[in-house]
């Protein structure tokens, strides 16, 4: 049985700080909000507060957009190399400050404390990889038929960008956003999700902090409809958006009203497929840090996996021995391998929705469920990882829940399991565990998926290569890498004869 680590008096634990104040940025000025009272929980301790202050209201928004428009044209003059200079700056102070803040992010959003170091780590890598495009070609030069003709292809900023954030990835995610945004010259008003205002606060210290001018970022915390004020104000030139598919689809329906280009990143129902030749411990550790690290809150988390037959038994035994052993509690614990989801009423989303299913014939437990008495036990959001057999299809196959909930499948053969990737309207990763050269062929020609890892888990972004979904997971231009280009440029085609 999985077991809730009771943790150490909450004054003797490292990081119990008093509570943050927070405050939006708005034209360069750090200001409380003019919204409702907004109280930032930590997960795993729902009475330990970890940041206090004021949402933001509809005039911070319009004030945002208005400062953002004013700074555009003195920012997007500015010397590429030079706004890098910026960014690699405040890659400097995420660096210095990865540690306190990775804690905060582990206090606030509930992962490891080693996951928490690693995001704002990560966040650093990637605001240092956008500085760096400045010193990298930016446009084209074409040859002309035309004697006397050069073509150019000019890639320029496209003005205001409204980025809106997800609660899961609290730093890392706004940086592969607002690092090229702004990298590429325009300017930006974020909304990140109103449950992580502190870390959002936090990545625009940084920027502040490495001499970013008034006006190029701010920072509105607010909830949904500050979001959706923001997507369609009519200041904004582009939007860019990660989150949840239903949110994802009307945004993206708003903005199609409104001509205005959109890129969104949106869920996942991703697979991980355990072929007959593949090597199984190798596979259980990849799938269980999959499928729990980040308590299943990564839009790459494994949530359904497939094994073929032959090895289905062997697998699934092994896979259950681990995941019993997974050690949940609080995330600033150093033994503790997965922390609370996000908040009570997520945890009792996912709950309810594996209690609905076990009630439907063909769902079985193999793993968790029993566990929830001791989550009840604890005060925080905590769930114990959860593995469930499916006869076949299934609301547990189709739906994420974002949760450390695994469905599994077992497959006839090899071609069956691929099959069974593909069987999603989500396409954001999958992992395909084989050594099999004809194998995995025909998972990179067949899978329709934006990220696919071989032997790997099905995790995974680095800064410099492009990132996003097939399918229901993702809408226009990839994001990360020199993909990113596309979605914060617009593009001049200049027949030039001097
Ligand atoms: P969410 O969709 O509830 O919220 C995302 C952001 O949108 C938040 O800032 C929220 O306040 C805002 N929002 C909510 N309603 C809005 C509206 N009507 N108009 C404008 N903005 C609105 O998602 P979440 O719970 O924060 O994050 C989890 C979801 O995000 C999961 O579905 C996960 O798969 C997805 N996600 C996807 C990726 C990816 O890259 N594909 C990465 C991380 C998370």
């Amino acid at each position: 049985m999985t077991e809730i680590v009771q943790t150490e008096p909450r004054a003797a634990r490292d990081g119990a700080a008093a509570p943050v104040p927070l405050r939006q940025l708005v034209g360069g000025r750090w200001v409380s909000g003019a919204g409702a009272e907004l109280v930032d929980r930590n997960p795993a301790r729902p009475d330990e507060l970890v940041a206090v202050g004021r949402l933001a209201g509809r005039d911070d928004l319009d004030a945002a957009v208005a400062a953002a428009a004013a700074a555009f044209p003195g920012w997007a003059a500015m010397p590429f190399p030079v706004r890098g200079e910026i960014l690699a700056r405040a890659a400097d102070v995420l660096v210095g400050k990865a540690d306190a803040w990775g804690v905060e992010l582990a206090r606030e959003e509930g992962k490891t404390r080693a996951e928490s170091v690693g995001e704002v780590r990560r966040a650093a890598e990637i605001l240092r990889f956008f500085a760096a495009e400045g010193l990298r070609p930016v446009g084209e030069v074409f040859a002309s038929a035309r004697p006397g003709e050069q073509i150019q292809v000019l890639h320029r900023p496209v003005g205001v960008v409204a980025v809106v954030t997800p609660f899961n990835f609290p730093i890392g995610i706004p940086a592969w956003k607002i690092a090229p945004a702004l990298a590429y010259g325009n300017t930006v008003v974020w909304k990140p999700a109103s449950t992580v205002p502190l870390l959002a606060m936090r990545l625009a210290e940084a920027l502040v902090a490495a001499g970013l001018p008034d006006g190029v970022l701010s920072l509105l915390i607010g909830p949904g409809s500050v979001g959706a004020a923001l997507v369609e104000h009519p200041g904004v030139d582009r939007v860019s958006f990660t989150g949840s598919t239903a949110v994802g689809r009307d945004l993206i329906a708003r903005c199609g009203r409104l001509a205005r280009p959109i890129q969104t990143e949106m869920g996942g129902k991703n697979a991980a497929a355990v072929l007959a030749d593949a090597n199984l411990d190798l596979a259980v550790d990849e799938v269980v840090a999959g499928a729990f690290r980040s308590t299943g809150q990564k839009c790459t988390a494994t949530s359904r996996l497939i094994v073929t037959d032959r090895v289905a038994g062997e697998f699934l035994a092994l896979l259950v021995e681990r995941v019993t052993a997974l050690r949940v509690g609080d995330p600033l614990d150093a033994d503790v391998q997965m922390g609370p989801l996000i908040t009570a009423t997520a945890r009792d989303d996912v709950r309810a929705a594996v209690e609905q299913g076990l009630r439907r014939p063909g769902v079985t437990l193999l793993v968790g469920g029993e566990p929830y008495r001791d989550a009840r036990r604890a005060d925080g959001a905590f769930l114990a990882p959860t593995v469930v057999e499916l006869a076949g299809d299934d609301p547990l196959w189709r739906e994420e829940l974002f949760g450390p909930v695994l469905a599994v499948r077992r497959a006839r053969d090899d071609a069956h399991a691929l099959e069974l990737v593909n069987d999603s309207a989500f396409g954001l990763s999958a992992a395909v565990f084989t050594d099999d050269l004809r194998a995995i062929t025909a998972a990179t020609q067949t899978l329709d998926v934006g990220v696919l890892h071989i032997n790997s888990e099905t995790a995974g972004a680095d800064p410099h290569v492009p990132f996003g979904g097939a399918k229901q997971s993702g809408f226009g231009p990839k994001e990360q890498g020199r993909a990113a280009r596309e979605f914060y440029t617009t593009t001049t085609t200049v027949y030039l004869r001097a």
